[in-house]
């Protein structure tokens, strides 16, 4: 068969044979079971022919028995497109007595043409069968019937179409073709157990790969943690004294940070295998939902999103696990937090409801990014993350979600969740009420602000003019305030907290040097990368990621959208300044080959944006040099940029500002003018936009080390 006429068939069958509910295994027996009486129909009804020609009534007899009986079969299985346990049975006891049976009539083993292989061909398609038992009830029939064969040999007397000559030419045609059957049958049931095994491996494969997912997703949670912790002793190790007790906090803080998502992956295990008790106190939950509510202010004003109370502040006594309680109710807003983007709102309601079941609800709402419909029942699955476009909007474990199904379903309820992409997210959870556990009278709250907010320690800025600016984008205001301890003494700092503020600051202010993070609310690190190379007046800026994301596959992508360096989390302090020096350096260097081409061709070493850049600048005042009152305005407004893009985009590329740029392009045209024509030195000055000779020739000294008179009069010969 050839391949597309296999995979027509393949396709026919999976439309008119197969059923929704069929499992790989039962298509593969359908399919065997298809073939193999299709092609017994073919074979048997062309011998069958031959018999009825050659006029031998009984074997004609048996070949019409046998397709009439296959036949049938077929007819059913595409009618009822099903294949019952009946079929195997009725086909291999049909095979095994019906052809006995004409043995028996044709007078014994010996003179029935070999048919005899019909039975073992029985025998060996029942290895593809998927009862075991039956198999093993094939050949005990095929055992027995051949031992009645043998033993009622001394009364049969062979029928009289059998000759010799048939009876040995059918044995060759029956040995041959049920032998290439049987091999068939037999290389079929091996290609299908490969297959299986594979389709097997296959799967072993994904769930290995679930795990690496899943291992690399809480690898990331932990890595900004440890960057913190790390680099904070560093610190402190080096200046003791200096903010002490900031620094201190910030590894508390994180350290605490670390030990809540190893607690939550203790508590996960714990409450799968059912060894998590309920530790229930009666008290008003309102006052405790209030509490936790409000500790996430801070996180919501961090994030420019606003949390609003539903509910009405009315006591409500009733049992539940404060700590459990916590945890569930905290999780659903921090997501509701973090899956908002700044100026979204987050409402919070609950409220126990009036029926004779009584239940308390609790709503978290949200205006954020919303889930897609397909991946709704999934989210409460153990380490699932929503795949999308926004699939680095933030860094998370994937276990937040599954972890409060579990704390609602331990405390006998459940949550439920709505979702539309852009519009928002509303989650519920439903809980039985009862009123049994010792009441407590004060409030039950230790809850932990969930993230460090405080940035009044910031150091002061460095505004040292003569050192490279460097624009930090990251959303973590802690690891901003860590960068700007490493990095305040050797760079002017920019910070940024996110992909668009972040391309905004960029192509405002021209940085030198670009450090990003990854994942982030809004544009994610590899997007703001691609939008800064690919704008003309960003593209010279080396981009440098730092990122929690270590593996392979990420920092692939990073460096695919033209970032310099790739840098993870947690990072070395020294690295990362020998790393951003390297890159400045480097490009001083591209710059300084560049600067000695400026009024020239460009230079191979500068990439293609920004030859086109100076390009653009070099037509513009080409045409505009003569003129005196084209100047730096005229210049940027004519490029369409800002004058601070202008001049910091000259300046990474030349190492002139805009000013020193027109006039070094006019002093070169004025150079030019004297070699090439008599016009007096005050004519070319006024002609090359200068309004007034003295300063021209004073300019004109200074860039090129002699006099313009002295060129005029040819006393200097110019290289
Ligand atoms: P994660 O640590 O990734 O936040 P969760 O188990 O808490 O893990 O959530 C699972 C996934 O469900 C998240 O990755 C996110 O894609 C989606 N999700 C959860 N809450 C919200 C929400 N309020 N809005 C949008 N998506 C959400």
């Amino acid at each position: 068969m050839s391949i597309p006429l296999a995979q027509r068939f393949h396709s026919w069958f999976g439309k008119n044979l197969t059923l929704p509910d069929d499992s790989e295994e039962v298509t593969r027996q359908k399919k065997t079971f298809f073939n193999a009486n299709i092609g017994v129909v073919l074979v048997v009804g062309t011998l069958t022919c031959t018999t009825w020609l050659l006029g031998l009534p009984v074997l004609c007899s048996y070949g019409f028995g046998l397709v009439a009986f296959n036949v049938t079969l077929i007819a059913i299985f595409l009618k009822t497109k099903r294949l019952s346990p009946y079929f195997y049975i009725f086909n291999q006891a049909f095979v095994l007595l019906f052809t006995s049976f004409t043995i028996i009539r044709l007078g014994g083993i010996p003179s029935s043409g070999g048919l005899i292989f019909a039975k073992l061909a029985a025998i060996v398609y029942s290895l593809s069968l998927p009862s075991k038992k039956l198999a093993w009830w094939s050949f005990l029939l095929f055992v027995a019937t051949t031992i009645l064969e043998a033993a009622l040999y001394p009364w049969l007397t062979p029928a009289p179409e059998m000759t010799p000559v048939i009876n040995q030419a059918f044995f060759v045609i029956n040995a041959t073709w049920i032998s290439l059957f049987m091999l068939l049958i037999v290389f079929y049931v091996f290609k299908q157990r490969a297959d299986l095994e594979q389709a097997k491996a296959e799967r072993l494969q994904e769930v290995d790969d679930l795990k690496t997912r899943m291992f690399a997703n809480i690898a990331h949670e932990f890595r900004t943690p440890l960057t913190l912790i790390g680099g904070m002793t560093e610190l402190l190790r080096e200046d003791p004294q200096h903010q002490l007790r900031e620094r201190t906090e910030t590894i508390q803080r994180n350290a605490n940070k670390v030990l809540r998502l190893v607690n939550q992956m203790l508590n996960l295990a714990r409450l799968k295998d059912g060894s998590m008790p309920l530790q229930l106190v009666q008290a008003d939950i309102a006052a405790f939902l209030f509490y936790v509510f409000n500790s996430y202010q801070g996180l919501a004003e961090h994030r420019k999103v606003k949390l609003h109370f539903l509910s009405d502040h009315q006591p409500m006594v009733l049992d539940f696990d404060p700590e459990k309680m916590e945890e569930l109710v905290g999780n659903l807003l921090s997501n509701a937090l973090k899956y908002t983007p700044a100026g979204g709102d987050v409402y919070f309601d609950f409220y126990c409801t009036k029926s004779s079941a009584e239940q308390l609800v609790i709503k978290v709402k949200d205006t954020g990014i919303g889930i897609p419909a397909n991946q709704l029942v999934y989210i409460f699955d153990r380490f699932y993350r929503v795949e999308n476009e926004q699939k680095n909007f933030e860094e998370g474990s994937g276990i937040g979600l599954n972890m409060v199904r579990e704390y609602a379903r331990l405390m006998g309820g459940d949550v439920s969740v709505e979702s539309k992409p852009n519009k928002g997210s509303g989650f519920t959870v439903t809980l039985p009420v009862t009123r049994l556990a010792p009441l407590q009278m004060s409030t039950p709250v230790e809850t932990v602000s969930p993230e460090p907010l405080d940035l009044g320690w910031m150091p002061t800025e460095n505004s040292d003019p003569t050192l490279p600016q460097l624009l930090i984008i990251e959303d973590n205001p802690e690891v901003i305030q860590y960068l700007r301890q490493v990095l305040g003494k050797n760079f002017r700092l920019l910070a940024a907290t996110n992909g668009n503020e972040g391309i905004r600051q960029a192509l405002e202010q021209v940085p030198d040097l670009v450090l990003c993070d990854v994942m982030m609310p809004g544009k994610d690190g590899f997007e703001v990368c691609r939008t800064l190379k690919k704008d003309f007046r960003t593209c010279h800026i080396p981009v440098v990621f730092l990122t929690a994301r270590a593996d392979t596959s990420s920092r692939i992508i990073g460096l695919e959208q033209g970032a310099d360096a790739y840098l993870t989390k947690p990072f070395n302090k020294r690295e990362l300044l020998a790393c951003l020096r390297n890159l400045f350096i480097q490009r001083e260097k591209v710059r300084l080959k560049f600067s000695s081409h400026i009024n020239g061709h460009e230079p191979e070493t500068t990439d293609g944006l920004d030859a086109v850049f100076l390009k653009n600048v070099r037509a513009i005042l080409e045409k505009n040099y003569a003129d005196e009152a084209f100047g730096i305005e005229e210049l940027y407004r004519a490029l369409n940029i800002s004058r601070v893009q202008l001049h910091r985009k000259l300046m990474a590329l030349t190492g002139q500002s805009a000013s020193h740029f027109i006039r070094s392009f006019r002093l070169e045209k004025a150079k030019g003018l004297l070699r090439q024509t008599t016009k007096s030195v005050s004519e070319i000055a006024y002609e090359t936009g200068f309004s007034d000779a003295n300063y021209f020739s004073r300019v004109f000294a200074h860039e090129f080390g002699m006099a313009a008179s002295d060129l005029r009069k040819g006393t200097v010969k110019l290289p």
